[in-house]
């Protein structure tokens, strides 16, 4: 069976809506993406600059320490009990620096806090070297000292009044264990996978909360070399393993390091999927809402058409006029639709009934025809009506024909049609049955009745004057129709032979059929 108007507006609607709905939800999807993309990108940022700021600070409170006790310490420089005394409070009072120690010219230790044993030694790590070297304030890369472990040298020169170079103080930070950076940086440790991590100045680790990668060069991360140029920023990166991240990074000028904070891509987008199922169920009340609407307007939009459909398949079925149908139409379309069927079904209709008129009705004198009175005839037999007939015959009608021509014969037929319309009533019927034969069927005339009409015809006939001052004569035979004696047929035969009487008896006569 073909879908209803009702599915397809319902399935357009549905489409339109999935449609709607989906694309929304998409590029709901889109903007979500983005912006979380970008605060977890802001966020990092912000928290590696504070991050940045704080170890500067820090950074500059533990080098201005070192300062402040650099006058005690030259004045102590031979003393090496007073030395590791100072060293002693300095490390308690700083507490940012894992270790401290005071180291000559010549790279013999002479203090160090606490105890670690190396007072007295030679120091040739890669750190005192230089620091011995360079002469200035500095710090070095990270390490590995003697004792094993891996460092960061923070170190100040030593000079007396008459500038001679007398050796250095010197702070240490053990990266591998416990100090400031970790202090500061520990609280940053997420359960979305963020972390933090410093770089020095080329890009080797100082600090990372994986300890075994502390010393490990990731200068091909592109937020490492971005510091290395001393830019903060953030941006999207993969870093050396090849996980894809979205880092924020600051660069702190005091020491040349970079704190870098990032956060896994995936975890950045983790409430993507709460955002995007909240959003889908608070659409879904206006989704079904938007559905029943839809469902109640396809209904009302189909219903007048499907009750056109269905009224228009019925009147043909039961031949009932479409005007009998009522169709509230309140759009435009199904109004005119209705309009126009019932126009067209009233034109049909009435075509129909010329066709029909047409079809019964003789085209030259417009009386009925020989089909007409066949069907009236079984309507009166149906109905056992009585009725009697006139079977009527222009006399030497040929002569007519011959000496006027057709055409003034047809006119005569025409004569004598309009003149048997204009005596007989209503009810009677004249039907011209072919050639110069004509009926006069007259229901519930008795035979007298009949008769007199035929006779008073026939003298009206005989009366009149035909254009070219013709006269004309008729004969006429006249029966009543016996019910349940006869048939119709038998009926015209009988009153033929009267009329056939009629003639022979020498014309313009009426004969009763006996
Ligand atoms: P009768 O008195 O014996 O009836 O003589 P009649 O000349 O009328 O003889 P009949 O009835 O046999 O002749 C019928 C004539 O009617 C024959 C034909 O020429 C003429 N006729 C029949 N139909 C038409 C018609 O439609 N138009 C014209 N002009 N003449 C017709
Ligand atoms: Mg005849
Ligand atoms: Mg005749």
């Amino acid at each position: 069976m073909n879908k209803t108007l009702k599915f397809w507006i319902l399935t357009l609607t549905t489409f339109t809506m999935i449609a709607i709905l989906s694309s929304s939800l998409f590029s709901s999807y889109l903007v979500t993406k983005k912006s979380l993309i970008e605060n977890s990108l802001e966020q990092n940022e912000m928290y590696a600059l504070k991050l940045g700021k704080m170890s500067e600070e820090v950074f500059k409170a533990m080098e201005a320490n070192l300062e402040a006790r650099k006058p005690d310490v030259i004045a102590h420089i031979d003393n090496p009990k007073e030395l590791t005394r100072i060293l002693d409070q300095l490390l308690i009072s700083g507490k940012n620096f894992n270790s401290l120690s005071v180291i000559g010219s010549d790279s013999i230790a002479i203090a160090t806090s606490p105890n670690v044993g190396i007072s007295g030694n030679k120091i040739e790590s890669p750190g005192v070297v230089e620091a011995l070297r360079k002469k200035e304030s500095f710090i070095s890369k990270p390490y590995k000292a003697i004792t094993g472990r891996l460092l960061i040298l923070v170190s100040t020169p030593l000079f007396d009044e008459s500038d001679t170079y007398l050796g250095m103080l010197n702070g240490t930070i053990y990266l591998q264990e416990d100090n400031f950076i970790q202090n500061i940086l520990a609280e940053h440790f997420s359960e979305d996978g963020s972390y933090v991590f410093v770089v020095d100045e080329q890009g080797t680790l100082i600090y990372h909360p994986d300890k075994k990668r502390i010393g490990e060069n990731v200068s091909e991360n592109n937020a490492i070399q971005k510091i290395m140029n001393k830019k903060n920023g953030a941006q999207e990166i993969y870093n050396t393993q090849g996980t894809h991240l979205l880092a924020g990074y600051s660069y702190i000028p005091e020491s040349k390091w970079g704190v870098v904070s990032q956060t896994p891509f995936e975890s950045s987008l983790q409430p993507l999927n709460g955002i995007m199922t909240k959003m889908f169920i608070y659409s879904l009340p206006f989704v079904i809402l938007f559905f029943v609407l839809a469902y109640l307007l396809s209904e009302k939009l189909a219903s007048p058409l499907k009750k056109l459909a269905i009224s228009t398949m019925n009147s043909y079925v039961e031949d009932v006029s479409v005007d009998k149908i009522k169709i509230s139409t309140w759009y435009f379309e199904a109004k005119q639709l209705t309009e126009t069927i019932d126009n067209y079904r009233k034109l049909q209709e009435e075509e129909v009934a010329n066709f029909k008129n047409q079809s019964m009705t003789d085209p030259l004198t417009g009386l009925k025809n020989r089909r007409y009175s066949e069907l009236l005839f079984a309507d009166l037999l149906e109905q056992n009506s009585s009725f009697s007939i006139i079977s009527i015959d222009i006399d030497h009608f040929k002569r007519v024909n011959d000496e006027y021509g057709h055409q003034i014969g047809d006119e005569t037929l025409q004569f004598l049609a309009s003149k048997m319309m204009s005596i007989v009533s209503d009810n009677d019927v004249c039907v011209r049955l072919g050639g110069e034969e004509f009926v006069m069927i007259l229901p519930n005339y008795s035979l007298d009745e009949a008769f007199n009409l035929a006779e008073k015809f026939r003298n009206e006939i005989e009366m009149s004057v035909l254009p070219m001052n013709r006269k004309m004569t008729i004969s006429a035979g006249v029966g009543e129709y016996k019910a349940n004696k006869e048939s119709v047929s038998e009926l015209l035969n009988r009153v033929d032979e009267a009329l056939y009487v009629a003639k022979s008896e020498g014309r313009n006569k009426t004969i009763i059929s006996p």
